[in-house]
C-alpha cells in the first residue's frame, strides 16, 4: 500500500533512516512506533475520555472510512526502506511481518501508550505473554527478583516454575511491608515485581514507595496494573519502569478477547520486543481492532464500574449475613487512606465473606444476574470463589493466613444498574 501514513519512505521522520539508527542517540527518546509522521500523535491537554476515543485511531487512508481498518495480513511488501530497516536495526519501526509489527497493533499500542503516558507499548496475545516477556527482559544471568507474595496465579506459576529453571531466583514478600521488601534486596537483585491491588482482597500497594526503593537501589520496578487501569493511576509517574496489563480485563472490557500489553520508556520496550519475536506472543489484528474499540469507552465504563461497586459494597457492608467487605473505596477498608491518595477510581472489584465456602457456593448458585465465571473487568458482573478458583492450590490455613476468610466471594461488578445487581444479591443472600 502506498500511502502517506503507512510505512511509506516519504513518511519517515526527518533524519531517521539517513543514519545507522542503533548509533543515533535520538533512538532513546523517540516515542512509538507510530504511523504518524514524527512519532505518536500529540494528545496535548486532552482529558482521558478524549484520549480514549481519538489517540492512535487512524481513519482508512484509502477510503476515508472512520476508524482504524483491520490489517488482517501476516506480511508486508518489502521495499528499499524495509530492507534498510532490517539492515540497520530499526525493524520495529517498519512493517515487515506481523509478529514484528502490524498497523492494527501499532494503532492500539498508540492509544494504550497515550492513556498510560508511556513513550512506547507492545501488545501481546495475553497478559501472561506480556508478563513473561517483560520479566525475562528485565533480568540478566543469575538475577534475583523481589516479588509480591500475593501475585496473580499465572504470574506466580511463571515465577515459581519457569524462572528458577532459567537460573533466576525469587524472594516473595508482603507487598505492603516496605521494610521487608528493602531487607530482601541482595547484591544480585535486579527487579521488583508487584501488582497495584492484590487479588482478591484489594490491598493497596504503595507504588511511589516502591519506586523510591527501586531508585535508591538501582533496580527495575515492573508493576502489573490490571486491577487499576491507567485511568485510576499512572504507575510510570510513580517510578515504575514498565507497566504490564492484562487487556483481557478492564482495558478491553467486554470479555471477548485475551490480550496483554507492556508499556514504558522506549528503551525498555525496545528491550522487550526481541522477546515478543522469540516467544511469539503477538496479538492478532482482529483482536487489536476489538481492543481498540473497547478502549474507546474505558473511561465511561470505569466510572460505571466504580459507581456500581460503591453502591454494592455499601449494601453488602450493611447486610447481616456478610461478615466482611473489602473495597478500597469503603472507609473501613484498611488501605482506604492510601487508596484515596493514589487512586482516582476505586474500580469494580469487591471481595466479601459469607462465613463458609459452602454458603458462598450456595450464594453463587442462587445468583441469577451475576454470572459464575473467573476473569474480571467486563461489562457483565462476574462472581467467583477464591477457594475453588484462583486460590485452589492453597490449603484453607494458607488462605486464612493471606487474609482470605472462609466463604470469601470475589465480585467483579459490571456496568449493569446497581439496583438490579443489589436485588439479585438480596434474593441470593436471603436463602444461603
Ligand atoms: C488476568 C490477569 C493476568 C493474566 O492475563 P491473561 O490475559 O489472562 O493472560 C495477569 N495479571 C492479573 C492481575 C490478572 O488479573
Amino acid at each position: 500500500m502506498k500511502s502517506k501514513i503507512l510505512g511509506d519512505p516519504s513518511s519517515v521522520p526527518p533524519g531517521v533512516g539517513e543514519v545507522n539508527w542503533s548509533n543515533d542517540m535520538r533512538r532513546k527518546t523517540q516515542a512509538g512506533p507510530s504511523m504518524r509522521v514524527g512519532g505518536h500523535s500529540g494528545v496535548g491537554n486532552w482529558k482521558p475520555t478524549t484520549v480514549a476515543v481519538h489517540a492512535g485511531t487512524y481513519d482508512d487512508p484509502v477510503t476515508g472510512a472512520v476508524g482504524t481498518p483491520i490489517y488482517q495480513s501476516s506480511t508486508f511488501i518489502l521495499g528499499e526502506e524495509q530492507y534498510r530497516a532490517i539492515d540497520e536495526g530499526y525493524a520495529r519501526d517498519r512493517f515487515i511481518y506481523t509478529r514484528y509489527g502490524n498497523p492494527s497493533q501499532w494503532a492500539v499500542q498508540e492509544k494504550l501508550a497515550a492513556l498510560e503516558g508511556a513513550e512506547s507499548a507492545i501488545v501481546f496475545s495475553s497478559g501472561m505473554a506480556a508478563i513473561s516477556a517483560t520479566v525475562i527482559s528485565m533480568l540478566d544471568k543469575g538475577g534475583h527478583v523481589v516479588a509480591s507474595s500475593e501475585l496473580y496465579g499465572g504470574t506466580y506459576n511463571f515465577f515459581h516454575h519457569e524462572l528458577p529453571s532459567l537460573g533466576f531466583t525469587v524472594t516473595y514478600v508482603d507487598p505492603r511491608d516496605l521494610v521487608q521488601i528493602e531487607a530482601s534486596i541482595r547484591p544480585e537483585t535486579m527487579l521488583l515485581y508487584f501488582e497495584t491491588l492484590t487479588n482478591p482482597l484489594l490491598k493497596v500497594v504503595n507504588v511511589p514507595a516502591l519506586g523510591d526503593i527501586a531508585k535508591r537501589h538501582g533496580l527495575r520496578l515492573v508493576m502489573d496494573a490490571t486491577f487499576t487501569t491507567p485511568l485510576a493511576m499512572r504507575v510510570l509517574e510513580h517510578g515504575a519502569h514498565v507497566v504490564v496489563h492484562s487487556c483481557t480485563k478492564y482495558l478491553n472490557g467486554h470479555s471477548d478477547l485475551v490480550a496483554g500489553v507492556a508499556m514504558g520508556a522506549r528503551r525498555f520496550i525496545d528491550s522487550i520486543w526481541p522477546r515478543l519475536l522469540a516467544f511469539g506472543g503477538s496479538l492478532d489484528p482482529h483482536a487489536c481492532f476489538l481492543l481498540e474499540r473497547g478502549l474507546k469507552t474505558l473511561p465511561l465504563r470505569m466510572n460505571a464500574h466504580q459507581d456500581g461497586a460503591k453502591a454494592i459494597a455499601r449494601y453488602l457492608a450493611g447486610h447481616a449475613k456478610v461478615k466482611e467487605v473489602h473495597y478500597p473505596g469503603l472507609e473501613q477498608h484498611r488501605d482506604h487512606k492510601l487508596a484515596c491518595e493514589l487512586l482516582s477510581n476505586f474500580g469494580g472489584m469487591i471481595a466479601f465473606s459469607v462465613g463458609t465456602d459452602a454458603a458462598a457456593q450456595k450464594l453463587l448458585d442462587n445468583l441469577q444476574l451475576a454470572r459464575q465465571a473467573t476473569s474480571l473487568g467486563g461489562v457483565e458482573t462476574l462472581v467467583s470463589l477464591p477457594y475453588n478458583t484462583s486460590h485452589a492450590a492453597f490449603t484453607s490455613d494458607q488462605r486464612t493466613k493471606l487474609g482470605i476468610a472462609p466463604g470469601c466471594v470475589r465480585l467483579s461488578v459490571g456496568i449493569e444498574d446497581a439496583e438490579d445487581l443489589i436485588a439479585d444479591l438480596e434474593q441470593a443472600l436471603c436463602c444461603i
